[in-house]
Order: structure tokens, then C-alpha cells, then sequence
């Protein structure tokens, strides 16, 4: 990856942008491409966080997700959610010709193991909105499902030479935190950043004083063995189950994720999929395997623009549900239409000041409750919920929101900010 000094002293810019992953690069990148001033902090290194670690599909079936769109929102949301997804691949596929990325076009395969009338309901969800979906039977997968629905012409990529290749020349600072906000200003250990707009693109976002982010959101973790010496297999599939698995190939290696579960909570982690693989793929060596979380909102669906109601000039990309490919360059669109000033079609579809009236709202407040009254030996430092041992990462881990900290209390992912021991002494 390209390497960017800190920010050196106190400075404006038209557009802050907070956070170098995916969703902050491409909002930079886009907003280069329209010519326009801005800045990109990162805290870190850019891509050290979430997208560093994900499998990289590109595509717009996110799940069996437009059955459920529908209900909640309507045929014409749903469809725009799709339009929104399809153009946010075709991007890709163009941005990939500039930017040698390994790009590959794949059919996305979305499959149960138990029930066919979820998908059976899915296909006429997708024929309602006018996406183009094939039920297929059988699949090349060892496992027996009942069937599965497949997008032709999605793809498959690898992040990482891609954000290399876009940043090469944005105007990033690396090791440059965003510390506090005072308005537009920008608190940094460098200097203050004043800016016209500011885009909160830091993964779980790091202000608690508007959005509620806290109770529209949680984190959940799932992991990937990259294993050698399986059959060749096109395509990409995913369990149509929160829980269940997803395959994709790089290269020579079959990249097997799953073993999810919500972060601070027990969960199948790597040893559910060693032991498929084993059962499986018994010739199968592990060469590599990672693990990372998501943001999950209410309703699936991703906030992207107006941070809250009475924030004008602060946005957010925040809530991929673990289809961040698509929506973080959705959120470079938007983001950049809305920093612009500009009418975006998207906009009412990624609004995150939609309603919260869902159900997972009440799992997630009785989640806190119960976490904040608990007793462990270590506290977050972001909202106080007590902190649960993950024997397998090793790791202090937040079941409220996701904070996670290493065993002697560094931080390893937000929304917490400090580390446990600063906090703690
Ligand atoms: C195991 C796994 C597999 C996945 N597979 C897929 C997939 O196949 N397809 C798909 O579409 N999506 C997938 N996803 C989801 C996708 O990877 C994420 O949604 C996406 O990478 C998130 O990008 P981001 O830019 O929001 O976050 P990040 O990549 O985490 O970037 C946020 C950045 O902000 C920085 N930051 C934080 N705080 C500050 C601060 N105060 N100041 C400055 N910088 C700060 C961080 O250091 C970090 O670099 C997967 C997720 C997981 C967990």
C-alpha cells in the first residue's frame, strides 16, 4: 500500500473525510474525480481496518434481502436498492480497467440448507422489482441444499491492489486520528482540521452526541480460512443463514468464510470451519485465516448520508451488513453528490435518519441493558457495557457494540477510542 505522512499542522478543507477504508477511499477518490478540496484522515494505515479482511464480492444479492425490502419498504425502495447496488458494481468493473484489481466476473449464488420457500419468496421479490434472477437446484458445493438463486454477472475482486491503486494520488494523512469534534472543526494531535463538510466513514462512527449509532447498530464477527488443494469452483456462494457459510476462490486457494456470530457472543469461529473442511475437503491444507466484524443496522439496510436530522453538513457510511463492497462505493456516489449539494436519486433508500420502529431495535436496547448491569473485570471505555473474554482471538470483545481490545487492553476495533488501560488507571 502507498504510504501518507500525518497531517503537520492546522488546516481547511472543503470535504473532511474521516476513516481510510473502503467507504472513505472511494468518497475520496470520487471527490478528486469531480475536482473538488478535500482531506482524508485515517487513523491508522489506510485499509488496516475491515476491509483489509473481508472476501471482496461485489455484488448486489446481499441474502435473500428483497423479500424483506419489500415488506418494509416497498417494490419502488426495493428496486432502487438493487439499481443502487447493480450501478455500484458496474463502477467497479469499470474502475477495475484503470486499476488492475484481479478482478473477475462471477455469478452470486445465495442458497439454503433447510427451506426452499424462502427462496422461492426471494425469486418473486426479484421478479416484482425487475432483477433478472435464475433458480437453480443443485450447486457444486459438498453440502446438500435445497436450492438457490442466482445473479448472473456479479464479481469477485481483491481490495486491497484496488485502494492501492485509487489512493496513489488522493490527499490522505495517515496516523492522523480524528480526536474530538468542536462544529466543523476537527480535533487531530497534529492540529485542527476546519471544514465545510465532514464525511464520517470510520466503520462504526465515533460520535455518540447524534444518530444514535449505539442503538441502531451492532457488530457481528465471522471468520475465513484461505485453504489449499480443493476442487476448482466458480462462482460465489452464501448461506442464505446469518450463521451459515460462504465460498469464493482466489486464485489457487477456496476462501471459506463463517462461524458468525454477534461480537462479545459465542459463535462456531474458525474451529466450525476447520472441521467442515476437514469433513469436506479432507485433502485441504489451512494456509491462511482471518477474522473481522461488521456493522449490522436495523433493517439491513445501510446508513449512508445526513449523520442526523440536525447535522447538515455531517454525513456517514456506516451499516454494510457485511456488503460493504457495494455500499461503500453507493456511499462514494452519494456522499459526493450531497457534499456537492447536489439532488441524489438514493438519498430516501440509505437515509440514515429513517425509522428505528424495528424489531431488532429491542434486542439491541435489552442487549445494552442487560450488558451494562453485568459484572466482568473490564468495562468498555465507550459506553460502559462489560466486556466478555473471547478465548478464541484472545481478546476482550463488547456484546453491546463491538469495541474488542487485546488481552493487556489495546484496542482493536471501535467504536471505543481508548485503549482499557488509559481508561481503567
Ligand atoms: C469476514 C467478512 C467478510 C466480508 N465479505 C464481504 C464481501 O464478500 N462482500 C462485501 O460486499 N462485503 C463484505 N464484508 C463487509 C466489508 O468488508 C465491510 O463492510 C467494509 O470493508 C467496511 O469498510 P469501511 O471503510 O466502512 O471500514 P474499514 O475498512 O474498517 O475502514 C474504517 C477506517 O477508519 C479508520 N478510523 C477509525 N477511527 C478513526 C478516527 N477516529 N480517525 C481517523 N480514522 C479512523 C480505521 O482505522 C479504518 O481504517 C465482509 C465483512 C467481513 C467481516
Amino acid at each position: 500500500m502507498p504510504a501518507f505522512p500525518h497531517l503537520e499542522h492546522d488546516t481547511k478543507t472543503d470535504v473532511l473525510v474521516i476513516g481510510g477504508g473502503l467507504a472513505g477511499l472511494l468518497c475520496a477518490y470520487t471527490l478528486a474525480q469531480r475536482s473538488m478540496n478535500y482531506l482524508l484522515i485515517e487513523s491508522d494505515t489506510i485499509c488496516s481496518g475491515i476491509s483489509r479482511n473481508t472476501t471482496a464480492k461485489i455484488t448486489s444479492q446481499h441474502g435473500l434481502i428483497y423479500n424483506k425490502l419489500i415488506q418494509n419498504f416497498g417494490v419502488d425502495l426495493a428496486r432502487m436498492y438493487w439499481e443502487a447496488n447493480q450501478a455500484a458494481l458496474e463502477r467497479y468493473r469499470h474502475l477495475s480497467k484503470a486499476f488492475p484489481c484481479d478482478f473477475e466476473a462471477q455469478p452470486a449464488y445465495v442458497y439454503s440448507i433447510k427451506e426452499a420457500n424462502v427462496l422461492e419468496k426471494e425469486m418473486h421479490a426479484l421478479e416484482q422489482i425487475g432483477a433478472g434472477a435464475e433458480y437453480v437446484d443443485t450447486l457444486p458445493l459438498p453440502l446438500p441444499v435445497t436450492g438457490a438463486v442466482k445473479f448472473e454477472n456479479q464479481a469477485q475482486f481483491h481490495p486491497l491492489q484496488l485502494a492501492a491503486g485509487i489512493s496513489r494520488n488522493l490527499n490522505i494523512r495517515e496516523h492522523t486520528a480524528a480526536r474530538a469534534f468542536e462544529g466543523n472543526v476537527v480535533l487531530t494531535d497534529y492540529g485542527k482540521i476546519t471544514a465545510s463538510k465532514i464525511i464520517v466513514a470510520t466503520h462504526f462512527p465515533l460520535i455518540n452526541k447524534h444518530g444514535a449509532y449505539f442503538i441502531k447498530m451492532y457488530q457481528h464477527r465471522s471468520y475465513v480460512l484461505a485453504l489449499e488443494h480443493t476442487p476448482e469452483l466458480d462462482g460465489m456462494y452464501v448461506d442464505e443463514a446469518k450463521t451459515g457459510l460462504s465460498f469464493r476462490r482466489y486464485q489457487n486457494l477456496l476462501l471459506l468464510g463463517g462461524g458468525s456470530h454477534r461480537t462479545g457472543k459465542q459463535g462456531g469461529n474458525w474451529t466450525e470451519l476447520q472441521s467442515f473442511a476437514r469433513t469436506y475437503y479432507p485433502d485441504a491444507q489451512e494456509r491462511y485465516r482471518w477474522s473481522a466484524q461488521d456493522c449490522m443496522t436495523l433493517d439491513a439496510v445501510p446508513y449512508i448520508g445526513q449523520y442526523s436530522r440536525n447535522t447538515p453538513n455531517l454525513y456517514v457510511a456506516t451499516g454494510f451488513n457485511k456488503w460493504g463492497m457495494t455500499s461503500s462505493m453507493i456511499a462514494a456516489t452519494l456522499l459526493s453528490d450531497m457534499a456537492e449539494e447536489k439532488e441524489t436519486p438514493y438519498a430516501a433508500v440509505f437515509s440514515p435518519s429513517r425509522t428505528v420502529l424495528r424489531p431488532q431495535l429491542l434486542s439491541n436496547v435489552s442487549s445494552a441493558a442487560v450488558n451494562l448491569l453485568s459484572v466482568s473485570k473490564h468495562r468498555c471505555p465507550h459506553m460502559g457495557c462489560a466486556l466478555k473474554w473471547n478465548p478464541q482471538e484472545h481478546s476482550w470483545d463488547c456484546p453491546c457494540h463491538g469495541s474488542r481490545f487485546t488481552e493487556d487492553g489495546t484496542l482493536l476495533d471501535n467504536p471505543a477510542t481508548d485503549d482499557l488501560k488509559r481508561n481503567e488507571s
